[in-house]
């Protein structure tokens, strides 16, 4: 007796799994075919006719004919790979795409489609699909994209505020406690990737950076150059830019009264000037 229940329950969870939607998130992992594939012989039509939520429910009626549709949320994502990856959450199919799969042909987004909702339905992956996006992968155009994506990201990664002779955060925290009551929030500060001699710093108030050129990260730069370059930019924080009567105003009448608590001002413009 015993037995048979546990038969039978061991069978109404085969039956469960089977027909509800795998748990947990998918990843379409994609590192490179180590064959390079043949090429793609059908023209591509690389505009978007349909856009990705359509692809997507367009494939899950194909997969699953009389399912109820969930709601589908797809995006582009930068990831440092051509991973993409789906999840169900309170219904929804939550889709996550690689940029760099950005402006692929539409038969490859369709492919990718039904590769990820197969895996996630327990669905079998048809091979014309598989092979689609196998190819896709290995084509030139990829490979390339690939390349630049990881160069431009990988030169972002070299930002540091641990110079050579300098760093940065702890020049800012300094400059807080001695001029700003330590109430400024600390941004990201950074040594520039070029040792620029025109833009010598600059703040970025889109990605809250402060940049200050490399050319000053050695030994022969006085501190007080340094200091006064990152207490500059923090004014920029203090005193954001005021629009009056259409003009912008960067350095206003405020910035500028805060800039003369900089010991030595006339010390510094007078090293810049030589630099
Ligand atoms: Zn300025």
């Amino acid at each position: 007796m015993q037995s048979l229940v546990k038969r039978l329950l061991a069978k109404v969870e085969s039956i469960q799994t089977k027909h509800q939607p795998a748990k947990g998130t998918f990843t379409l992992s994609a590192s490179q075919p180590a064959l390079l594939p043949l090429l793609e012989t059908v023209p591509e039509n690389k505009s978007y006719s349909s856009n990705l939520k359509d692809i997507f429910a367009t494939e899950y009626r194909l997969l699953r004919p009389r399912a109820p549709m969930p709601a589908f949320d797809v995006r582009f994502y930068p990831f440092t790979g051509i991973n993409t990856t789906i999840r169900l959450r309170e219904g929804k199919a939550l889709v996550r795409l690689s940029d760099m799969l950005e402006g692929a042909p539409e038969s490859v987004l369709r492919a990718i489609a039904h590769i990820l909702l197969a895996k996630l339905y327990r669905k079998p992956v048809d091979a014309t699909h598989a092979n689609r996006y196998r190819r896709h992968l290995g084509s030139d155009a990829v490979t390339r994209r690939a390349e630049q994506v990881r160069r431009s990201r990988g030169r972002k990664n070299v930002l540091t505020a641990q110079g050579h002779h300098y760093d940065l955060d702890e020049i800012f925290e300094q400059l807080n406690r001695q001029y700003f009551h330590g109430l400024l929030g600390r941004p990201v500060l950074t040594w520039s990737a070029h040792s620029a001699r025109r833009l010598l710093g600059h703040y970025d108030a889109a990605h809250n950076t402060i940049v200050v050129s490399r050319v000053f990260d050695r030994a022969e730069t006085p501190r007080y150059a340094i200091e006064y370059l990152v207490f500059h930019e923090m004014l920029h924080l203090k005193h954001p830019v005021q629009v009056k009567g259409g003009r912008r105003c960067v350095h206003s009448r405020e910035f500028q009264r805060d800039e003369k608590m900089f010991p030595d001002l006339d010390k510094v413009k007078e090293f810049l000037k030589k630099l």
